[in-house]
């Protein structure tokens, strides 16, 4: 009855189509990160900000789930609550494979955020500056993402999951982006075994246990099969 975290990054929608922080040549490169991806950048230029986002959101509409997508959601759909999903991914595809609850901890390009009041929504495909909120009409709306120097969400109800874990599985993230970059060290303190799936290794690879190399559409279902032969 083990009660395993999983923390995704950007490797595990990488054979989906959306590109990696480090991808070469990738969308990533072409824009510069204090730019589009910090809130001083958004209150220079906001029409840039939004261009790219509407960008990321187009990519991610035409995206689909990969097999590891679809075997996350399946551990879900087995193990219940003792799963728990955080993803640094900006995405919807673990959601499009049917896993539940899952903690985006840097927002979600599909949901829409007033920075005036607060309130959030579904986002159009399209955002611009000039759009009203829905709530309260002011001209400031945002994309739900959790931008550098912002605080990440729901850093209680991992902290909560972490506490409890025997297991600690990362799958996907370089460990170069605080604080999801310092969960496994969270998870050692608490007693849990740590398990890295990855293209290559991490910056933090020596903390975990055991490190398991490949693409994850092959590593991540391997995996997941493996723990629920041993659930049986
Ligand atoms: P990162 O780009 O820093 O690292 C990606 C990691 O994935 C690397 O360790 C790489 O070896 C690995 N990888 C690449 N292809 C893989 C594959 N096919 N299978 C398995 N692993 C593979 O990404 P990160 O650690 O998630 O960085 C964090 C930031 O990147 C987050 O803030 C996140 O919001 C942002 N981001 C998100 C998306 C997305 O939502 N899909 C895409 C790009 C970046």
């Amino acid at each position: 009855m083990t009660r395993v975290v999983v923390l995704s990054g950007a490797g595990l929608s990488a054979e989906s189509g959306l590109g990696t922080f480090r991808d070469a040549g990738g969308i990533w490169q072409k824009y510069d990160l204090e730019e589009v991806a910090t809130p001083e950048g958004f209150a220079r230029n906001p029409a840039l900000v939004h261009e790219f986002y509407n960008a990321r959101r187009a990519n991610c509409l035409a995206a689909r789930p990969n097999a590891a997508h679809h075997a996350l959601a399946a551990l879900q759909q087995r193990l219940g609550d003792r799963v728990t999903l955080v993803t640094q991914n900006i995405d919807d595809l673990l959601e499009r494979a049917g896993a539940r609850e899952v903690i985006h901890m840097h927002g979600q390009v599909m949901r829409a955020q007033c920075a005036h009041c607060g309130h959030r929504w579904d986002a159009p495909a399209v955002m611009d500056p000039s759009d009203p909120c829905p709530a309260c009409e002011h001209p400031a709306t945002r994309p739900d993402i959790v931008w550098f120097g912002e605080i990440p969400y729901h850093m209680d109800a991992i902290g909560a999951a972490l506490a409890e874990a025997e297991l600690f599985v990362a799958i996907g993230t370089s460990g170069s982006v605080y604080p999801a970059a310092g969960f496994v060290r969270e998870a050692h303190i608490n007693g849990a075994r740590k398990l890295e799936l990855n293209l290559e290794p991490s910056e933090g690879s020596a903390l975990f246990d055991d490190t398991r190399l490949g693409p994850a559409t092959e590593i991540v279902p391997l995996w997941v099969a493996e723990m629920l032969a041993a659930e049986g």
